[in-house]
């Protein structure tokens, strides 16, 4: 095994991937990835609901999920591999007052950018879902560019792209310690052996916050499971269907081939890396599907195709992107609170410019900087 490398990167899930993928692009290939599976895309990469969209009450996630999208549009040609991208749609369906006033105005706020999301009536609904239970619905919001992708596809593209250009993967190798000296990273080590470097990028997803303690740093990114269930093949909602979301209860729902896939936050579930399927939750997540989709109640459950994963949670549901002030060159990239896969493509870039440029220049990221809690923030609103 090598014992130096410029960049070490924690962790080989879609940021990893996507951080060496960015750096080696840009002719920085002397980085090394360690992750602490026997493989790679093992984390939340692999259990994700795969949703992409632009709609987001805060502008610069707005703005990365619109370079992310677009990136995932041209996926093959400029990385190579298949993104599985499919823009059928996100769709909101709101109930009460509060929230609906938030939706427009994050609605305008997104037109402002550029992006096409629409205000629905009631009435006009049902030409995008025909049979979901309007009852109580004010309003709702579709963003037709909005949709789904294929996340372990998307890594393995920006992962198979940063080895072919000299980035090397180390399996089996969970950083155990990192040494600092003088203010600085200096190496980082596993079982596997020592690394000396000169920079770590912290990608560990929902281990962030773990991965900063071991260079003596508190990055505030906790653990927390959310499952999702799956349906037998049906056809009670025929064609093409968009994400769809009762934001009232939480309940979402989308179609994956012929299955339904869907799912509803549990609010006291505690933070811990258990990531068995939760049946106890079942009944209320059906309750909460049954009363806006009453056929859902005709489908069988696909038990074995259920699953779990933790969503990497911050207190705002923001990220935690660039430099850490007590340590510059411990560069976080972590906290995406459940949305990491769509923003994988911007932090990429951004990450890549932080390293390399000193500071990421594409967008204005200040106030994803961990920086932020010192001062007060302000919680992404759009959470699922
Ligand atoms: C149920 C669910 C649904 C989701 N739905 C969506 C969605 O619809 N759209 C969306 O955009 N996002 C969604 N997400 C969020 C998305 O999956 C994450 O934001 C994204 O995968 C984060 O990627 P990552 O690379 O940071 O984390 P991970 O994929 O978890 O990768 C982190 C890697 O770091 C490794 N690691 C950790 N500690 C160490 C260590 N000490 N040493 C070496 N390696 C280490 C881990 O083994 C892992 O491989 C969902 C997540 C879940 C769980």
């Amino acid at each position: 095994m090598r014992t130096h490398a410029s960049v070490v990167i924690i962790g080989a899930g879609v940021m990893g991937a996507s951080v060496a993928c960015h750096l080696a692009m840009r002719g920085c290939h002397d980085v090394i990835i360690l992750e602490q599976f026997e493989t790679e895309v093992q984390g939340s990469t692999a259990r994700s609901a795969a949703g992409v969209r632009h709609q987001f009450s805060h502008e610069i996630n707005v703005r990365m999920s619109q370079y992310g999208i677009e990136r995932l549009r041209h996926f093959q040609s400029e990385i190579g591999g298949e993104s599985g991208l499919r823009q059928v749609g996100y769709l909101f369906l709101i109930s009460d007052e509060e929230n609906w006033q938030g939706y427009q105005e994050a609605t305008s706020m997104q037109n402002s950018l550029g992006v096409r999301t629409q205000l629905l009536k009631p009435s006009e609904v049902h030409a995008i879902v025909p049979d979901v239970n309007l009852d109580g619905i004010i309003g709702a919001t579709f963003g037709p560019d909005d949709g789904f992708c294929d996340p372990h596809g998307v890594a393995m593209g920006y992962l198979n792209l940063a080895r072919s250009l000299g980035v090397e993967l180390i399996r089996s190798a969970p950083a155990t310690a990192i040494e600092v000296v003088s203010g600085r990273v200096v190496a980082v080590q596993s079982p596997q052996g020592r690394i000396s470097c000169e920079t770590v990028i912290n990608c560990a997803g929902s281990w962030a916050g773990v991965v900063a303690g071991l260079a003596g740093l508190a990055v505030p990114v906790q653990p927390f499971r959310r499952n999702i269930y799956v349906t037998q093949p049906t056809q009670i909602i025929p064609g093409q269907m968009p994400l769809t979301v009762d934001v009232t209860s939480g309940f979402w729902m989308r179609k994956e081939h012929d299955s339904l896939i869907f799912g509803l936050s549990k609010p006291d579930e505690p933070a811990g890396y258990n990531t068995a399927v939760d049946w106890s939750w079942l009944d209320t997540v059906l309750d909460a599907g049954f009363h806006r989709f009453p056929r859902l109640g005709e489908v069988q459950l696909a038990e074995k195709q259920c699953w779990a994963g933790a969503y990497e949670i911050t207190p705002d549901h923001m990220p935690i992107l660039g430099r850490h002030p007590d340590l510059p060159s411990f560069i976080n990239a972590a906290g995406f609170s459940g949305h990491g896969i769509m923003h994988s493509p911007a932090t990429g870039l951004l990450i890549a410019e932080e390293v390399l440029d000193g500071k990421a220049r594409s967008f204005d990221i200040d106030s994803l900087r961990i920086e932020r809690y010192a001062s007060g923030t302000s919680f992404e609103r759009n959470i699922i």
